[in-house]
C-alpha cells in the first residue's frame, strides 16, 4: 500500500481520523512514542495493526481514550482507586489494566481478561480520537522488536507501505512508552515502568508491588503478567553491553577493549573524554533527558553499523527506572559490572 504523510495541522488531523473511521491504519504521535492507532471496536483493525508490525498475537495492546467517559464501557467496572489515579495522572503516560468488558474484540488482548487503557495528553493524539469519537488501539509504531519511534522519520523506517497514513507531530516529549499497572487483582502490580514513577503510583495507591518481570529476565517457561515482558525488546544489530561502572573504569575499559567498529553509548558531557565514537543518550544527572534520547539513540547505533555498544549505567531513580528497564532488555540482559 502506499503510504500517506500528514501533518498535524486541523485539516489533516481530520484526514487521518477519516481513514480511521474507513477501517485503516494511521500512525500518531503521542507524548511517549509514536503509536499505530486502529479502532479499538473492531476485531479487523486490531488485527490489521498486529500484521503491520508483525506483533505476537499474544502480546496486547494498549487503548486510548481522549474523555474519561470512554472508560466506563471499555472495563467490568472502574475502582476508586484507579478513578484516583485517572484523576491525578491523566491524561499522561500512564496505563491502567483492569478486567474488560464485552465490546473489546478478543484481538486486542489474546487469551487475557483484562484491557489496559490510558488517556494521552498529546493534542494531537487527543484531537484525532475525538475526530474519530471511538477509542483507538495503538502499540508502538515500530516493526516488532526494533526500537520503539518517537520521530514521524523513525516510524516512516519500519513501517514505510505498511500502514495507510503517518501524522508528523514532531518529537515525542517523554520519549518512553507509558507505565503499566495492573489494578485487575488484589494488590497494584507495576508490569512497566514509564513516565509516571513508582513513587508517583505510591502517592496514590500506597504499597505496590513491582513485577519482577521491571528488573530481572523471565525465567525459562514462566507465564509473564505482561505478555510484553517476555519478548525480546528495543535491539539494535549491535550487541549491547551494559557497563557498571564510574566514569573513570568505563573510560579505562573502553581504552583497553573498544575498537573503531565499536560504539560508546554515553551521556553528552563524557564524549570529549573517551577515545571511541560516542552515541548519546541525554545528559549524566537528567534521566528525563536521557527517555527522552534512547530509542533515538538505539537507531543511531544501527545507522552506524557498531559491532558491540559499550552503554552507560542509568540510575534507576524516577524515570531512570525506565530507562534501565529499556536499555537492559536492548542489552539482552548483558551487564559488565567493574
Ligand atoms: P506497546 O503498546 O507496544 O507499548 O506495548 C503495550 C504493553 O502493555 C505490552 O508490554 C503489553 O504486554 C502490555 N499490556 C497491554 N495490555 C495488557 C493487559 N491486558 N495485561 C497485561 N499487559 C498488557
Ligand atoms: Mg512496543
Amino acid at each position: 500500500m502506499k503510504t500517506l504523510y500528514l501533518s498535524n495541522d486541523q485539516q489533516d488531523i481530520a484526514r487521518a481520523a477519516e481513514i480511521l473511521r474507513n477501517g485503516g491504519i494511521v500512525a500518531i504521535p503521542t507524548e511517549t512514542v509514536y503509536g499505530l492507532a486502529g479502532n479499538a471496536l473492531r476485531g479487523d483493525c486490531v488485527k490489521k495493526i498486529f500484521d503491520a508490525k508483525g506483533r505476537p498475537s499474544d502480546n496486547p495492546l494498549i487503548v486510548h481514550i481522549s474523555d474519561i467517559s470512554q472508560w466506563a464501557p471499555l472495563v467490568k467496572s472502574i475502582p476508586e482507586s484507579a478513578m484516583a489515579l485517572a484523576e491525578k495522572y491523566w491524561p499522561g503516560p500512564l496505563t491502567v489494566i483492569l478486567p474488560k468488558s464485552d465490546i473489546i474484540p478478543k484481538e486486542i488482548c489474546g487469551k487475557l481478561d483484562t484491557v489496559a487503557v490510558r488517556m494521552p495528553s498529546d493534542e494531537t493524539a487527543r484531537a484525532i480520537i475525538d475526530t474519530c469519537s471511538f477509542p483507538l488501539a495503538a502499540p508502538s509504531a515500530n516493526t516488532s522488536g526494533k526500537p520503539s519511534p518517537t520521530t514521524a522519520s523513525h516510524v516512516r523506517a519500519d513501517l514505510d507501505g505498511r500502514v495507510d497514513a503517518i501524522v508528523d507531530g514532531g518529537e515525542c516529549s517523554v520519549g518512553i512508552e507509558s507505565t503499566v499497572i495492573s489494578l485487575a487483582d488484589e494488590v497494584p502490580r507495576l508490569l512497566r515502568p514509564g513516565g509516571i514513577t513508582p513513587e508517583m503510583l505510591t502517592e496514590v495507591l500506597g504499597e505496590i508491588v513491582i513485577d519482577d518481570a521491571v528488573y530481572n529476565k523471565l525465567a525459562d517457561g514462566a507465564v509473564a503478567a505482561s505478555p510484553g515482558m517476555k519478548y525480546k525488546h528495543y535491539s539494535p544489530d549491535a550487541e549491547v553491553v551494559i557497563i557498571k561502572s564510574s566514569f573513570e573504569q568505563y573510560k579505562k575499559y573502553i581504552d583497553e577493549n573498544g575498537t573503531s567498529d565499536d560504539v560508546a553509548l554515553c551521556f553528552e558531557e563524557e564524549v570529549s573524554d573517551l577515545s571511541i565514537k560516542c552515541i548519546t543518550y541525554g545528559k549524566k544527572d537528567d534521566p528525563s533527558s536521557q527517555a527522552k534520547h534512547i530509542f533515538d539513540a538505539l537507531r543511531q547505533v544501527d545507522k552506524a553499523k557498531a559491532k558491540t555498544v559499550f552503554a552507560r549505567f542509568p540510575e534507576k531513580e524516577g524515570i531512570g527506572l525506565a530507562v534501565f528497564n529499556r536499555l537492559v532488555r536492548a542489552a539482552a540482559f548483558n551487564i559488565i559490572e567493574l
